[in-house]
């Protein structure tokens, strides 16, 4: 027998956590569950940020990607108050209205114990950047810290476990979208629940569930565009004018060669690059504490140039996976690591090479080449960008900035929706960075909202 529930929400990210809490906040006794395909938050274990593991040994649950929290888990926590970046909700919704919500969830994650301390905009960095043909995004940023990010969202899912039902460790398999019967196997059993209105929140993690989710259930899907490039890792100093006024320098530029773009984001200072696995394939990203104690003497940064694929190419996810799984194959199943100098001068890094480099790797990758695995219109794009960034950062194209790859940014194809409910599939929603329209706590936080607000009026009638 299925237990029935007003809403299932899949996905315990931060979209699914924040339209729980909105649900429950405005209908005290709603039946809720939450089914998370990881484990309880406090149970998540990656063995490299444990330091247990230098190279990551694929755990069947990526507990960078999945578990209680989701992806932002073990984040940096960058924390955007804008509508420039992080995702595509004004496509859907107004700016005004982006940035209520925006502000709504931050609210409810100050209440939880996040910092209110925010970095402005700076006009005289921004004029700097337009000088050498740059363009810096500008936004009022908080910087919760992986340590305390942690804790917050912790307290928010502790906030939550009285009122509803918390399945961990719960991957749904499928949703009927007639029925509402959502399939789920925990510790190898299949079991189900029913509920009146599902909610797929289901982040990158579960991009390859949903896109053939949507498929099976002739639900039109819309992805076209894929970022491929690597993450600079360099001596904090290097960054620092901008860093320490706006905390996230977020930059994108044109190359002359080939018209493209190219974007410099996921600043973090003093922090660490980390390897992620998703799906199978080893990537790069980069995080930092907000505890003095644990910060480094580098700052690290993710450069990636993006491409938007035409007809007749309908696979720009496979594609960046494919390019990441190129630097695995090379560096043995890791993710590689070049000095700018090497890459420039046509020679591999090798041991010797990193060793006598003066930008010390936080992350224990493999020296290698990485224009052996990355396509060479992404390469130039970002060695031309790394010199424009020079011109306002000195130090940026040194010799010894190293550079990890592949780190790629892909984005979950887009189910045809009205309003976040999914076309022909009645009171069933797509929200976040799964259904491909955020990519960022902020926007995901402020989808979930939303629709937890829809799904309350429609309650409420
Ligand atoms: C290392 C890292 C650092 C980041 N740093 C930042 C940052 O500083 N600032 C920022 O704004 N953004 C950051 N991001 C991006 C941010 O984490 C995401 O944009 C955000 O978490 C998206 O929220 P979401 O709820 O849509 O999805 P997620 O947080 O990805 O949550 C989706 C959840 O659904 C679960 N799931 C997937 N498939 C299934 C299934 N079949 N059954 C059950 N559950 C399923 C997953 O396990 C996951 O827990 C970072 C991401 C990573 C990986």
């Amino acid at each position: 027998m299925s237990k029935k529930y007003d809403v299932a929400i899949i996905g315990g990210g931060i979209g699914g956590l924040m339209s729980a809490y909105r649900l429950l906040e405005k209908n005290p006794g709603l039946s809720l569950c939450i089914l998370e395909k990881g484990p309880a938050l406090t149970k998540r274990f990656c063995p490299i940020i444990a330091k247990k593991s230098d190279v990551c040994v694929s755990c069947p649950s990526c507990s960078i990607m999945e578990g209680m929290a989701g992806a932002g888990a073990f984040s940096d926590g960058k924390y955007v108050i804008s509508t420039e970046y992080g995702g595509w909700l004004t496509e859907f919704l107004s700016p005004e209205t982006v940035i209520r919500y925006i502000e709504e969830a931050d609210g409810i994650l100050v209440s939880f114990g996040a910092t209110t301390e925010r970095f402005q905009p700076d006009n005289e960095l921004k004029k700097l950047c337009i000088m050498h043909d740059l363009h810096m995004n500008q936004a009022q940023v908080k910087h919760l810290g992986t340590d305390s990010n942690f804790e917050t969202m912790r307290k928010l899912i502790q906030s939550l476990e009285p009122k509803c039902e918390i399945i961990s460790e719960a991957c749904v398999t499928d949703v009927n979208k007639d029925s509402h019967q959502v399939f789920y196997i925990k510790k190898g059993i299949e079991k189900s629940v029913t509920a009146d209105t599902v909610i797929f929140a289901v982040g990158r993690a579960g991009n390859d569930f949903f896109s053939k989710w949507c498929l099976r259930n002739s639900v039109p899907l819309q992805n076209k565009q894929v970022d491929v490039g690597v993450r600079v890792e360099l001596p904090a100093m290097v960054w620092e004018d901008f860093s320490k006024k706006i905390y996230e320098p977020k930059i994108w530029y044109r190359s002359k060669r080939y018209g493209d773009i190219t974007r410099m984001f996921c600043f973090n200072e003093r922090g660490n690059v980390v390897m992620e696995n998703a799906n199978g394939v080893m990537t790069v990203n980069g995080h930092a504490y907000r505890d003095e104690a644990r910060k480094t003497e580098n700052s690290n940064f993710a450069l990636l140039s993006t491409t938007n694929f035409t007809q007749p190419f309908k696979a720009p996810v496979e594609y960046a996976r494919q390019v990441a799984y190129l630097a695995n194959l090379i560096s043995g199943g890791s993710v590689l690591v070049q000095r700018l100098g090497d890459l420039i001068n046509g020679r591999r890094t090798d041991e010797k090479r990193l060793r006598a480099s003066t930008t010390r790797p936080t992350l224990n990758a493999v020296p290698g080449d990485l224009s052996l695995c990355m396509p060479k219109r992404q390469l130039d794009n970002i060695i031309e960008t790394l010199y424009a960034l020079n011109e306002i950062a000195p130090g940026t194209s040194n010799h010894d900035t190293l550079l990890y790859g592949v780190e790629c940014k892909y984005y979950s194809a887009r189910p045809k929706c009205e309003d976040f409910e999914i076309d022909g599939c009645k009171d069933i929603y797509a929200i976040g960075d799964g259904a491909g329209v955020t990519r960022s706590l902020s926007q995901a936080a402020a989808n979930g909202l939303y629709v937890a607000d829809k799904i309350s009026g429609r309650l409420l009638k």
